[in-house]
């Protein structure tokens, strides 16, 4: 039986990757801190004979040398970090951490192990782009010391770090690009634009747009997500590889918000409020590389992905 280490795994993607593991015959060691996890993702796992969860901060070497992983390990995905900016700018440092002596301890341990190592990177390390869509040989406009640095620059090292360990190493690694991805087990209040709409309308709230509400983001259904990350982790020759994961269907925020509404069936008014600093205008990924490599497209409309998420928020509420 194939295993593999999650790190992040009691996070809003983490959970749902360790699912996907499982379902496929694999075993999986779950490591979190519950920084911005939470127990209830995983707790469906407990009696799981194939899924060991150990509490360890990944940035700590000391945490994480203690984790036993037996004499051999598959994979390695590095999924833990802060992912909302609501979060990032509450846990700044720590985000600037895992992004780095956890991106080092884990590269580390996958290079003793021969582990096939998967960054989960992200959409950011694009900025605010001038190249649109945004197609993985674009090198991205950050700002280096704005807010949202301790994200963007940090993820942006862990790519360069994951990239010296394979060049080094001759390692097999592989660094996932997500962008914005949405579904159950999203924090109500992580400060994103899905949960942030949906609890909104549900509670007869306004709808907080950002800015004039003109930015456009795209959104791809969390099982979508799980499947290409399933796939470029267990698809052979992707040693090296970069690859964008999202949904290329754009909308602009202010469309999005009234989408929101006619689909909860809320009266909520809409409030406008100031837009973040270097928030990014636009984002849309270019997945031709994902549909070649891996034969992966977004299967789930927003329309069945929101239906599920709501009935989700719903039941939290
Ligand atoms: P999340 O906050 O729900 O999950 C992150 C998990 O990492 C949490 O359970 C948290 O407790 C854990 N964690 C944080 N620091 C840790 C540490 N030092 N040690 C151990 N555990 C720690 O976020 P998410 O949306 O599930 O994002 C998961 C990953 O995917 C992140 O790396 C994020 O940057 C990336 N990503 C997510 C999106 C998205 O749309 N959700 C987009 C781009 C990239
Ligand atoms: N946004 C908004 N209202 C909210 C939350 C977010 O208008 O209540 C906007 C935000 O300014 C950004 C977009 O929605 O332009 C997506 O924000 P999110 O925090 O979900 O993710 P980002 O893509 O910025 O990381």
């Amino acid at each position: 039986m194939k295993n593999v280490m999650i790190t992040g795994v009691a996070g809003f993607i983490g959970s749902h990757l360790a699912d996907k593991f499982l379902k496929e015959g694999w075993e999986v060691i779950g490591v979190d801190n519950f920084l911005t996890g939470n127990k209830l993702n995983i707790s469906h796992l407990d009696s799981d004979s194939s899924f060991t969860f150990v509490e360890a901060d990944v940035s700590s070497k000391t945490d994480f040398q203690q984790i036993g992983v037996g004499n051999s390990l598959d994979v390695v995905l590095h999924f833990a970090c802060p992912a909302s900016p609501v979060d990032y700018y509450k846990y700044p440092l720590e985000t600037m951490q895992v992004n780095s002596y956890g991106t080092f301890n884990t590269l580390e341990l996958a290079q003793k192990m021969g582990s096939t190592y998967l960054f989960a990177s992200t959409s950011e390390v694009y900025g605010d782009p001038e190249v649109h869509p945004q197609v993985e040989s674009y090198w991205g406009n950050v700002n280096p010391h704005g807010p949202r640095s301790v994200y963007d620059e940090a993820k942006r090292f862990s790519e360069a770090c994951s990239m010296s360990y394979h060049r080094e190493y001759d390692m097999d690694v592989r660094i996932v690009r997500i962008f914005n991805t949405y579904g159950p087990r999203m924090k109500l209040d992580d400060g994103r634009v899905v949960p942030n709409f949906i609890a909104q309308a549900l509670r007869g709230e306004d709808i907080t747009i950002y800015g004039d509400g003109s930015q456009t983001r795209s959104f791809c259904y969390v099982s979508d997500l799980v499947e290409g990350i399933f796939r470029f982790t267990s698809f052979k020759n992707l040693e090296g590889e970069v690859m964008n994961l999202g949904n290329p269907d754009e909308y602009k925020i202010r469309d999005f918000a009234n989408i929101i509404l006619r689909k909860v069936g809320s009266d909520s008014m809409i409030s406008f409020e100031p837009l973040p600093e270097d928030d990014p205008r636009q984002r849309c990924p270019d997945i031709s590389k994902a549909q070649e490599l891996i034969n992966w497209q977004p299967e789930t409309s927003l329309d069945d992905g929101l239906a599920a998420t709501i009935e989700f928020f719903q039941g939290i509420l």
